[in-house]
């Protein structure tokens, strides 16, 4: 045995609520195994009005980060120290981090997004005309990247509409790229000179992944780079576009990614991707 001991492990986690089927910590404790590091990752329920105590706790704990998810990510901005630019751009913070004493805010969905993108698909944005479909917190992550990736202009498609102005009118003011909005009907027909469309709407997500989005498939073609926020490989939506002859990019590449940015973040290594992403598949039921 080692004359000195070491019990104490480093502490990260998530808050949320609800917060038990967030499947984070699985990738996240395979990423620290395959590593062999002392580190654990907290699943933790807290409630809206619990934030600012929980947010106490972390710091009182010495943990060295927290992922935020629903409803936490934009509330948790008034008890940082910093928060990154495009982060800062999004209004949402979905990682914090120690540095020091200070609590610094970022957030790695788009750029798990943007990393599936160029990296497995390897298509760079810049100068591309991008089609969004939706204008949740993931559209928001996802367009802001975009547009600082130098996208040429991003059309936003959502049904309610007040929340696809806001979308688009953030990136108009706070971006140099021109964003354009159309209220979601049935049977939308995409504008035919999109590069990248992408399904950033929660439609395929689990009861529902017999799901798409209603639009005209007619549009897509071959050429087009087609992708989906949806964790899993594959859902009705890819098909389509596969089988029109896209190529696609599949949202569980981007939660593994937007996981090891974090994992970079917190610890300073290179993430094990390729454990994490096997963990991930496997409570998951993938093959
Ligand atoms: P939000 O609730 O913030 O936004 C949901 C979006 O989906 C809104 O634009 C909403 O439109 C739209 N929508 C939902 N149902 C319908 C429908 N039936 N018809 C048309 N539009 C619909 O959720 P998030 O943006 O946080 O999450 C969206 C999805 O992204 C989720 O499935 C989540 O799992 C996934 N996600 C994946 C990540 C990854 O790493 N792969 C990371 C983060 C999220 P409206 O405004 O009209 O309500």
């Amino acid at each position: 045995m080692s004359s000195n001991p070491n019990y104490k492990a480093e502490l990260v986690g998530v808050f949320g609520h609800p917060v038990a089927e967030n499947p984070t910590v699985v990738m996240q404790e395979a990423g620290f195994q395959a590593l062999g590091l002392n580190w654990r990752y907290l699943t933790i329920e807290v409630l809206p009005q619990d934030l600012e105590a929980a947010m106490r706790g972390m710091r009182a704990f010495n943990m060295k980060g927290i992922n935020l998810t629903i409803p936490h990510k934009v509330e948790v901005l008034k008890y940082l120290d910093e928060v990154k630019p495009d982060a800062a751009l999004m209004g949402a913070v979905n990682t914090v981090v120690r540095a020091g004493d200070k609590l610094v805010g970022e957030n790695t969905d788009g750029k798990g997004f943007m990393q599936a993108l160029t990296q497995d698909a390897k298509v760079n944005p810049k100068g591309k005309n991008v089609l969004v479909l939706g204008a949740g917190g993931a559209a928001r992550s996802i367009t802001v990247e975009l547009a600082l990736a130098g996208a040429h202009q991003i059309t936003i498609v959502n049904r309610s509409v007040d929340r696809g102005k806001i979308l688009t009118e953030l990136i108009n003011t706070k971006t140099p790229v021109k964003a354009s909005f159309t209220p979601w009907q049935a049977g939308y027909s995409l504008p035919e000179d999109t590069d990248i469309l992408v399904n950033a709407t929660s439609i395929g997500l689990a009861p529902l992944s017999h799901e798409k989005p209603e639009i005209d498939y007619e549009a897509i073609h071959t050429g087009m780079l087609v992708c989906d926020v949806i964790p899993a490989p594959m859902t009705p939506f890819l098909q389509e576009a596969q089988r029109r002859g896209a190529k696609i990019v599949d949202g569980l590449g981007m939660l593994v990614y937007q996981g090891a940015i974090a994992f970079k973040l917190w610890t300073g290594l290179d993430a094990p991707v390729e454990a994490m992403y096997k963990a991930l598949s496997k409570a998951f039921n993938i093959e």
